[in-house]
């Protein structure tokens, strides 16, 4: 009889470790916002959630050249709940959770302009990247390890933070979790708290600093900002490196 059984269960065994592999070797990135709850808007009038939804894209096709499985979240545009965006990705046992964002100001630094018959939102108050983490996630040792890699990365690129977000005002007054890589706190941020693994909130640029947006749009930029995410991941071990 061992011998009829003995197939089956070996088979068994397979898909189990098969599944462990796989659910061990995936990641999850997010597009954050969707095309009903856009974001913010462009200082040239566009939706934050198509640049999200690009730079995402870009991002996950580097990442996947790794050989792992990159979970792809609301690319589509459709995912309106926050919690849905980390449940998918706690459905998949993702080991990294990374959402995808571009950034603007408060209103008070916003000028209206007019050109062409058309009114716009800018402002050249700030520039440049920024990253949070949650005090609240499931591994705050392993998202702030990542957080300050994908940083430092992206300082390697020539990219520069912003420290808008550390004002003393309201809708800002964040904490440093490290300045020298762009790194803050924002422990209530809903896809860094409930997501089951560590978890990082990136603003890749500013959108409503005109020049900044025009920089943002390019595929050299894209690349230069993906190159960095891989470098960050690779140096707090959630993808191994291929060269
Ligand atoms: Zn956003």
């Amino acid at each position: 009889m061992i011998h009829k059984i003995a197939p089956y269960l070996c088979f068994a065994i397979l898909v189990i470790s098969a599944k462990a592999i796989a659910a061990g070797n995936t990641l999850a990135i997010d597009a954050g916002h969707s095309k009903l709850h856009f974001g913010a808007t462009s200082a040239s009038g566009k939706p934050e959630f198509a640049f999200n939804a690009q730079l995402a894209q870009t991002i996950s096709d580097v990442i996947a050249a790794h050989g792992v499985e990159v979970v792809r979240i609301g690319y589509d545009g459709t995912i309106t709940n926050l919690k849905d965006r980390t449940q998918l990705a706690n459905a998949a046992e993702a080991r990294f959770f990374l959402s995808i964002h571009h950034d603007s100001v408060q209103s008070q630094f916003l000028k209206t302009v007019h050109a062409n018959g058309v009114t716009h939102n800018e402002s050249d108050y700030a520039s440049g990247f920024s990253l949070f983490v949650s005090r609240k996630n499931a591994d705050v040792e392993t998202s702030l390890k990542c957080a300050n890699a994908i940083g430092a990365a992206l300082m390697a690129k020539g990219l520069h933070p912003s420290f808008h977000h550390a004002e003393k005002i309201r809708g800002e007054n964040r904490e440093w979790a490290n300045q020298e890589n762009g790194v803050y706190y924002y422990d209530d941020l809903i896809v860094l708290k409930t997501a089951n693994m560590p978890a990082v909130l990136l603003e890749a640029g500013v959108i409503v600093n005109r020049q900044e947006e025009a920089a943002l749009q390019t595929p050299a930029m894209q690349n230069t900002i993906a190159a960095a995410v891989e470098t960050g991941l690779s140096e707090c071990k959630m993808i191994t490196p291929t060269h």
